[in-house]
């Protein structure tokens, strides 16, 4: 009896021993297995997303840098990476339908003069020519709209040049109230059309000098008091202010024209945005002069502002860098 016992302990500890030691094997296998196949590979998954996110390229981005948690950084680290490539996505779809759109209003505006000229033309090659007073009507209309055209295209040409920063700020020091009365000279015979009078007071007759590309600050004055002009009432008033702040200069362009809705104010600096689209092209205008506007103060680090009522009129005030 005491035999049989002695046979079954150690029966039961060969088993024991046998069960531990295929507990040990099968962890050392597993974990073996685990390092070989799932555990090297998130390391290598970590320090690639690790590494391409510190900026290098896709060569260098197994290096060096290993985390002590790679199996619960890699899940920070791709939720982070999938957040940023979302909004990374989002800003380029915003990008590619701002394009198609730019492109969609480019064809569109230049087609409306294009077909324009090819009616005068061939209206002027069926019968049109046999009356010399309508023909020379129509060579007008015809001009009227080539001169639309070409106003068009210099302004997408500056503003392409504009955003993709291959145009130039040339600075200089130069007299604000002096190139402000030489707009004014220049805009004249516009004003007189409606009857509108352009004011700059006595006051402003001392020099005031400001630090900027004088050119394109020409051009912002022009496109403002046009504008002024343009959407200006008849017999109204465009009158020209500056003011001295402490390193910059204030200009501010007030009309007392019809003004703009305030829902209309937030994008009236956009690409092509008219209120009025009718009233727009009537006038000539290409719906680009205060996207160029604002390009060109921004390019001078300077801002625009613009506030309006409806009925009573409209200012916009522009900053730039005072030179004493
Ligand atoms: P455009 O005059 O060629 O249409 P702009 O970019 O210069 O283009 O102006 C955009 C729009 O802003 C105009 O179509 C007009 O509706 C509005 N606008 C600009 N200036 C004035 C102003 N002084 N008074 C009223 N509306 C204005």
């Amino acid at each position: 009896m005491s035999v049989a016992v002695y046979f079954y302990q150690e029966d039961l500890i060969d088993v024991g021993v046998s069960f531990v030691l295929s507990l040990v094997l099968g962890y050392l296998v597993f974990h073996y297995l685990i390092e070989k196949y799932v555990y090297s590979k998130i390391k290598l998954i970590y320090k690639l997303i690790h590494n391409l996110k510190l900026g290098k390229d896709l060569k260098d981005a197994l290096g060096e840098y290993v985390s002590n948690d790679p199996i619960n950084d890699v899940e920070q680290e791709v939720k982070e990476w999938a957040r940023v490539k979302k909004i990374e996505i989002d800003a380029l779809k915003k990008q590619e339908k701002f394009r198609r759109d730019f492109l969609g209003n480019i064809s569109h505006e230049l087609k409306t003069p294009l077909f324009a000229v090819q009616g005068y033309i061939e209206a002027l090659s069926d019968d049109a020519m046999e009356d010399p007073e309508l023909a020379r009507s129509f060579l007008s209309k015809a001009s009227k709209n080539i001169e639309r055209l070409s106003a068009l295209i210099s302004d997408l040409d500056a503003i392409s040049k504009l955003e993709s920063g291959e145009m130039q700020i040339l600075y200089q020091r130069f007299d604000i109230t002096a190139l402000i009365r030489e707009v004014f000279e220049q805009m004249e015979l516009k004003a007189r059309t409606k009857n509108i009078t352009l004011t700059f007071k006595e006051k402003y007759q001392t020099s005031t000098f400001v630090y900027a590309d004088k050119a394109k600050i020409t051009q912002v004055l022009s496109n403002l008091i046009e504008n002024s002009i343009k959407y200006g009432k008849e017999d109204g008033t465009t009158s020209l202010k500056i003011f001295e702040l402490h390193d910059q200069i204030l200009v501010e362009v007030t009309d007392d024209g019809n003004g703009i809705e305030e829902k209309h104010l937030s994008r009236i600096f956009e690409r092509f945005f008219r209120v009025d689209k009718s009233r727009s092209r009537q006038e000539g205008g290409s719906g680009l002069g205060l996207a160029i506007v604002k390009h060109i103060l921004e390019a001078h680090e300077q801002t625009i502002t613009v506030r309006s009522t409806s009925g009573v009129g409209t200012t916009f005030a522009f900053t730039l860098a005072r030179n004493k």
